[in-house]
């Protein structure tokens, strides 16, 4: 049986949850389905400091969960469910959920996210989930007191190293180039970290280990020299894709996949549809512009529901 809504909104972060309690606060009756990852990617980080009003910091997944109570509370429904396929070629919009049902919805509203990027070499993804990790806040821990290796020079990367030059002995750091992209303050406190290794002009040649990571074969890309290391882990953290394959073919994207809004608003190119957060923003990418962009999209929703006299 397909259902139908006025506005249906894709993803839990900061900007499905904050459209959430915009659209249900406008009695649009939201219905919000999490994806994979409820409460995205501030459920693997720790705290936060720079989001306003928490003075003293608010751990990230403690976050998602007040963003998530305060959308129930308006009157969202906030439903486990992955979006899986869409058709936007008319009004009402369909997307499908679990690849088992579809929604009718007056409107759209898309705040699915980025995901981390792999080097998508075969020891990495054999080894994944066995020593090959991109979340250290959430596998550090298993690594206590060994040594670790982390790919990346931006700041996730830097932060990364210096949360794990915290649990483990020794931190093997690779970064490709003979400088960080990471913030001058990031990069200082890496540097700064006695137990923390960087290796420039460095690249990942091999992950080695049979079940389990145990060591990882680099190549100086200035020299060719190849050299090894004795790790128990090895964290990506060389950036995030934005989580857009479903509407291909559909919106407007860059090269990159990242959705491509209206300046000044969060219309796509389909009207109806909308677009908030890390999906559609690469420059940005945080969690207070992520909830301002979600705001955006329900605002957009509502008038645009209220102009078509769907609402
Ligand atoms: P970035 O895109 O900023 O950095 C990715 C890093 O990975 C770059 O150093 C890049 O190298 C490197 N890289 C990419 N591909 C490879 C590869 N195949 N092999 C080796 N290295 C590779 O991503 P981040 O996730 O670090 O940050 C994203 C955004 O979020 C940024 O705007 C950042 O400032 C922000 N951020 C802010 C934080 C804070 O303020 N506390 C914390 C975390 C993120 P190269 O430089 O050579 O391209």
């Amino acid at each position: 049986m397909t259902e139908k809504v006025h506005c249906l909104i894709i993803g839990s972060g900061p900007a499905g949850y904050t459209a959430a309690i915009y659209a249900a606060r406008a009695n649009l009756k939201p219905i919000l389905y999490q994806g994979l990852q409820p409460g995205g990617q501030l459920t693997i980080t720790t705290e936060v400091e720079n989001y306003p009003g928490y003075p003293e910091g608010i751990m990230g997944p403690q976050m998602m969960i007040d963003f998530e109570k305060q959308a129930t509370r308006m009157g969202a429904d906030i439903r486990w469910g992955l979006a899986t396929k869409v058709d936007f070629s008319q009004s009402p919009l369909k997307v499908e959920i679990d690849e088992e049902k579809w929604i009718e919805a007056d409107s759209v509203i898309i705040a699915t996210g980025a995901s981390a990027k792999w080097l998508n070499i075969e020891s990495e993804q054999r080894l994944n989930g066995h020593g090959v990790s991109a979340c250290a806040v959430c596998d550090g821990f298993f690594f206590k007191g060994q040594e670790v290796a982390i790919v990346g020079a931006g700041d996730t990367a830097c932060e990364e190293a210096l949360y794990l030059s915290k649990i483990c002995s020794k931190v093997h750091m690779l970064v490709r180039r003979g400088e960080m992209r990471a913030s001058k303050v990031m990069q200082d406190r890496v540097l700064k970290t006695e137990n923390i290794q960087v290796y420039w002009h460095s690249e990942t040649d091999e992950v080695l280990g049979d079940k389990t990571v145990e060591g990882l074969r680099i190549r100086n890309v200035q020299t060719g020299e190849k050299q090894e290391i004795k790790i128990k882990a090895f964290f990506v953290a060389i950036g995030h894709e934005p989580n857009s394959s479903i509407f291909k073919g559909w919106l407007d994207m860059d090269d990159q996949g990242y959705l491509i809004t209206q300046p000044g608003s969060t219309k796509t190119n389909v009207e109806g549809v909308f677009a908030a957060g890390d999906v559609q923003d690469k420059i940005y990418r945080q969690a207070v512009s992520a909830a301002g962009s979600g705001c955006m999209a329900a605002l957009d929703a509502e008038r645009y529901l209220g102009a078509k006299g769907l609402h």
